[in-house]
């Protein structure tokens, strides 16, 4: 039987400097055609090595085959217009300039599938891959065609399903959906967020999860998080209805937050992925802090539901300190499961 406390990350990890700028989000490839590809299933291998050598129970691709997790898996889409891009507000908060969805959206072929088939095919481990969630998709997006953040939203949750649905054929053990702007839209959640997430997870039979954070550690972020006071209650509105919801798992921020962390007993009968390692600081958290951040979490959630992760990606570090922050979950795992008997 698997020991209690299964670590796992959010999803991504840096990029060796020969693949893309370092410490970058939306960094360019500096490989192309054949080499691009053999490159990125290099760094493919390199992240599951990191990923191992570290203890991490359940593995990723470090999300090194896509620039960015929402505009590649766009990228793959028709209807789109990537030549006009329109500047937009991204999740209330920084402006971006973003492709124009300018008729149906409709997904021709696979878009991760073989990046997914590869990745099972060279780790032993429990593997997770991640997609971006319906609402965050539309949030980063002009949309001069559907004129209804709804009706885009459930057009990308049949698109995301029919990715999922192949990726998990492929041996994936856990598809997690990324829904940062489930942190940012209160009444869409409610109003139809939630639904197209589970249209996006329909009868997919691996675990499912979904992550909603407070974003990578860019300052666009970092200012926004000032605004927020000293107390962090976002996630008391959603919560709740993702413990109604067909999702299994729950990947969110903790550590170094202000996050209330009783919030989390409002995810009863969901697992819980609870962020121990700090992405927006390049300091590196010791066991001890890890462990702390743990032991607070096991107050309001049981040892088989608790998941030791970090609060979101890490492509923005430095390779060195997301190294050893893995080292540092693992370390602080390990200390309390010798607590829990496990
Ligand atoms: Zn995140």
């Amino acid at each position: 039987m698997a020991a209690v406390l299964q670590t796992t990350i959010a999803g991504s990890l840096p990029k060796p400097s020969w693949l893309a700028e370092p410490v970058a989000l939306w960094a360019p490839w500096k490989l192309d055609g054949d080499a691009l590809t053999q490159g990125k299933r290099d760094a493919v291998r390199l992240a599951l090595f990191d990923q191992e050598h570290a203890g991490i129970d359940i593995v990723t691709d470090g999300e090194q085959t896509r620039r960015h997790f929402v505009t590649t898996f766009i990228e793959g889409l028709d209807g789109v217009d990537w030549e006009h891009k329109r500047t937009v507000r991204i999740r209330n908060r920084y402006d971006a300039a973003v492709p124009v969805v300018v008729g149906a959206v409709a997904r021709r072929h696979p878009i991760y599938v073989d990046d997914a088939t590869f990745l099972r095919g060279e780790t032993a481990r429990r593997v997770k891959y991640t997609l971006p969630g319906p609402m965050t998709m539309v949030d980063t997006l002009y949309d001069a065609y559907y004129k209804s953040r709804e009706k885009l939203a459930f057009a990308f949750a049949e698109i995301l399903n029919d990715e999922a649905r192949a990726i998990e054929a492929a041996g994936v053990d856990i598809i997690q959906f990324d829904e940062p702007a489930f942190n940012v839209y209160f009444d869409e959640v409610r109003d139809w967020g939630i639904a197209a997430l589970e249209r996006a997870a329909q009868g997919l039979r691996c675990t499912t999860a979904v992550h909603i954070c407070y974003g990578y550690g860019i300052q666009a972020n970092i200012e926004w998080k000032k605004t927020l006071g000293s107390e962090w209650r976002h996630y008391e509105q959603t919560f709740p209805q993702l413990a109604r919801s067909t999702i299994d798992q729950v990947s969110l921020e903790c550590a170094n937050s202000h996050v209330p962390i009783e919030l989390i007993a409002l995810l009863q009968g969901k697992d819980v992925l609870v962020g121990a390692i700090d992405v927006a600081s390049e300091r590196v958290e010791t066991p001890e802090e890890v462990a702390g951040v743990l032991r607070a979490a096991l107050a309001y959630v049981p040892p088989e539901r608790l998941y030791p992760c970090t609060n979101c990606g890490m492509v923005p570090l430095p390779r060195d300190v997301a190294r050893a922050k893995l080292r540092s979950l693992t370390a602080g795992t390990a200390a309390v499961r010798v607590e829990l008997g496990s």
